[in-house]
């Protein structure tokens, strides 16, 4: 044992390593929460969670108390199978190896149900004959209206046009029933079975234990019956046979797989179309040598060569050239943005007009494209917590249903007075095979799916599942101002100099200093030196003050660029320049005064536009019943102005980062969900705390990592989107769970019999797996509506 603070080392957080392990198998909520518990309790795991829409497990865990292959060999020994994760593998790898994967699952799954599904045809014939010996022999009366319908109808009319097949003698048919339903079995049906008992071996139960347990009694009654009827009827019992049954329930049970499993391909489409977006080659300019080179093989040295129409097949910055790219595939920007010289550009956008040649930047994994498809990938692995339920209903829901097949079976015994065996038998059956924790395991996720894919194509990035629910939950939108309410490409107006100072003066010193900054107003000012040719120094020490200004050093003389709060910090006298700062405000402009050598030599005036469709979003959100509010380090008029433009009443001026950290803080106290919307640079703090952070990027500044949700163009009508997104998913969530446990609670106790002494309704146990099939079937479907909700 090492001592204690040497444990405290080894659980260091930042010592973990995320993992995600691919679980083969898998195929229902309870099999996904028992790999899940498994993996919980195992030694140095602090997280995990299983997906079964993805068929794998994220784990997070620390390296110095257990390992990859050990963690592989705890889910082999749940009795799924499972794999090393490669290391080398990109998400465009991953995701074609998880298509290709789904695909051959499809494949084996529709060609064993069509052809179960044309035995169990054929079975149901040969046991019309069959059934109606048993019904002469005293079978109970058919209570199941589609066996009932099936005797009415079908034997009468099978005995017109098959005369023969009724003189087949009901021993020989038997014997061809229960060829056919064992060879069904072995063949479509072995997975229940062989997945059913290595269950067993480890004392857990799933969904394939319900089928097996129906299943292989049905069959083993049957064989008894078959083979030694005369033991049967010689105590009175019914020698009635149910291959038909078995056969139809696993062709049912395969034809529901299959188009479940076709069904959740379709739930990755969106992140299958932007991987497709990535280009394979690459014309490279080598020692003036033009050549095309694969993707993976071009470098950060490399020239790269974009004709027009093609795909610009890295992230890079355009070195000379000029053209109008198309990057509506990755941002839902419909109009084509213009590119020239030092401008930035993304792999896998399309070049429309002219030829230019760039340099790359972000390769390989670092790319844009493939951290989106990455970070895509992960949410749509993701669990929504309301899924929670699901999972907890799922992990008792195996056994109490055995147990409920019992107590149907002892029921119908003590009860019925007619053939007591044989119906009770018939009615557990019914009850196993109706019950199906599929649905419920399938509720969330395929929601979760559908709905970051959608989400997608509107030019939003969301985090994932958790992310979703809450941003359902905001009742609270804060904006940032600038760069978010406002384009963020603010122009100077005005340049205000005291006397013995010129404008140049002012604006060259002040953009000697901002040339350091990142910040927009002071991208203006370098902006407005340029326009004058300002000939401009570099800064010998820079400091950004946020929320407030810059400090620094230009040609040893000290700068100060900044709010009016910057100078009454730095005690620098702004008496000589009061009046044209309150004209500047009186016009609705951001005063920033300069400061040298601790004296005030000037002010700048600089306007920022609200972005065109503010004032519209901002309608919308409160059209919708949320609160929104602004928050700046503006100063309160300034902002007050914003705010008008734009239909904002609610504004907060003077913050600091910190200030507005502790605003929303406040909001959250007073019980509110907040989202913040930000432009991610300086306003991380904020975004952090609030409950949902909404980044505002454009191109390949995406600051999802540091947010829930990224919004991928400048544009705030994308913010409702997302909004509207998440309710419409939450409703779909919440509908699929709803019909998932309703499916359960109605459909087991009609299973059972509980209709049949005030109706006479009973389900046979064909029917009931055809209802248990489209229960799940029915919830993906729903699910896939979301990819065509509409956002706008
Ligand atoms: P917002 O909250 O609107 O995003 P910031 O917190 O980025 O605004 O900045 C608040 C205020 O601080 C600006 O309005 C400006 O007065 C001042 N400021 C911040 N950085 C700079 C800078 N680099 N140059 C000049 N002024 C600045
Ligand atoms: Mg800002």
């Amino acid at each position: 044992m090492p001592p204690p603070e040497l444990l405290a080392v080894a659980s260091n957080p930042t010592d973990e390593v995320r993992l995600t392990i691919p679980v083969i198998g898998m195929t229902c909520a309870a099999c996904q929460v028992r790999v899940q518990r498994v993996l919980q309790k195992a030694p140095g795991v602090r997280d995990a969670s299983v997906n079964l829409m993805t068929n794998s497990a994220s784990v997070v865990f620390d390296p110095s108390l257990t390992d990859t292959s050990s963690l592989v060999d705890r889910i082999k020994g749940t009795g799924y199978g499972a794999e090393l994760p490669s290391e080398a593998r990109s998400a465009f790898e991953e995701l074609a190896a998880q298509d290709e994967s789904l695909a051959s699952d499809y494949r084996s799954l529709r060609d064993r149900a069509i052809v179960s599904l044309v035995i169990a045809g054929l079975a149901m014939l040969v046991s019309m004959p069959l059934m109606s010996t048993a019904a002469h022999q005293g079978a109970p009366r058919m209570a199941d209206p589609f066996m009932r319908w099936s005797m009415q109808i079908l034997d009468p009319a099978l005995r017109e046009w098959l005369p023969w097949l009724y003189g087949i003698s009901p021993s020989t048919l038997s014997w061809g029933l229960l060829l056919a339903a064992t060879a069904v079995m072995v063949w479509a049906g072995r997975d229940f079975y062989v997945r059913a008992w290595k269950g067993v071996r480890h004392g857990s139960t799933d969904m394939n234990t319900l089928v097996a347990i129906g299943t292989g009694s049905a069959w083993l009654f049957s064989a008894l019956v078959t083979v030694a009827p005369e033991f049967f009827v010689g105590r009175g019992i019914v020698p009635d046979v149910y291959y038909e049954a078995v056969i139809v329930i696993i062709a049912f049970i395969l034809a529901g797989r299959a188009l479940e499993a076709r069904a959740k391909a379709h739930t990755a489409d969106a992140v299958r179309r932007l991987a497709q977006l990535q280009p394979t080659t690459a014309t490279v300019e080598r020692d003036g040598v033009e050549l095309e080179i694969a993707i993976a093989e071009v470098r950060a040295s490399d020239v790269v060569i974009v004709v027009p129409g093609e795909r610009i097949p890295v992230d890079g910055v355009v070195i000379d050239g000029r053209s109008s790219v198309d990057e509506s595939m990755l941002t839902g920007e419909p109009m084509p943005v213009d590119k020239g010289t030092g401008d930035q550009v993304i792999g896998g956008t399309v070049n429309r007009a002219g030829t230019f040649r760039l340099r790359g930047t972000l390769l390989g994994t670092d790319s844009t494209l493939s951290r989106i498809v990455a970070l895509m990938r992960e949410a749509q692995r993701s669990r929504a917590p309301i899924q929670a339920l699901a999972d907890r209903v799922s992990a008792i829901f195996v056994p109490t249903v055995l147990v409920l097949a019992a107590v149907t079976f002892i029921a119908w015994y003590v009860v019925a007075d007619d053939a007591p065996l044989v119906r009770g038998f018939v009615a557990a059956i019914s009850v196993l095979i109706i019950a199906c924790p599929c649905a419920m395991g399938l509720a969330v996720p395929t929601a979760v799916m559908v709905a970051t894919g959608r989400g997608a194509d509107a030019g939003v990035l969301i985090k994932g599942g958790e992310s979703l629910q809450r941003l359902q939950e905001v009742d609270t939108v804060v904006f940032d101002k600038t760069g978010t309410i406002t384009l963020g490409t603010p122009a100077v107006t005005d340049v205000i100099a005291i006397a013995g100072v010129s404008e140049s003066e002012v604006i060259g010193t002040a953009a000697s200093l901002e040339r350091a900054s990142e910040h927009p107003l002071g991208g203006a000012i370098v902006a407005e030196a340029g326009r004058r040719s300002l000939v401009l120094g570099a800064p010998d020490r820079f400091e950004a003050l946020p929320g407030r200004g810059a400090v620094g050093a230009v040609a040893g003389q000290a700068i100060v660029v900044g709010n009016e709060r910057l100078m009454a910090d730095l005690s620098i006298d702004l008496s000589a320049l009061r009046g044209a700062a309150d004209s500047l405000f009186a016009d609705a402009r951001t005063p920033v005064f300069v400061a040298r050598d601790g004296v005030a030599i000037g002010v700048i005036g600089v306007a920022d536009r609200p972005r065109p469709e503010a004032p519209a979003a901002i309608a919308a959100l409160i059209r919708e019943g949320l609160s929104v509010l602004m928050l700046t380090g503006d100063t309160q008029r300034s902002a007050a102005a914003i705010g008008h433009q734009v239909g904002l009443t609610r504004v907060v001026g003077q913050l600091l980062p910190r200030d507005k950290v502790a605003e929303i803080r406040r909001l959250q106290r007073e019980g509110h969900v907040v989202a913040m919307v930000g432009d991610g640079i300086n306003d991380a703090p904020a975004l952090a705390q609030a409950d949902v952070g909404i980044a505002l990027g454009t191109g390949t500044d995406i600051a999802i990592e540091a947010s829930d949700v990224a919004i991928l163009r400048g544009d705030l009508m994308v913010v409702v989107a997302a909004w509207r997104l998440a309710r419409q998913t939450m409703r779909i969530m919440r509908q699929n769970l709803f019909w998932a446990f309703v499916y359960n609670i109605v459909g087991i106790p009609v299973a059972a019999g509980v209709l049949y002494p005030a109706f006479g309704i009973l389900l046979s146990p064909i029917l009931a797996s055809a209802a248990m099939t489209m229960s799940s079937v029915s919830v993906v479907s729903n699910s896939l509506r979301l990819r065509r909700a509409r956002l706008a």
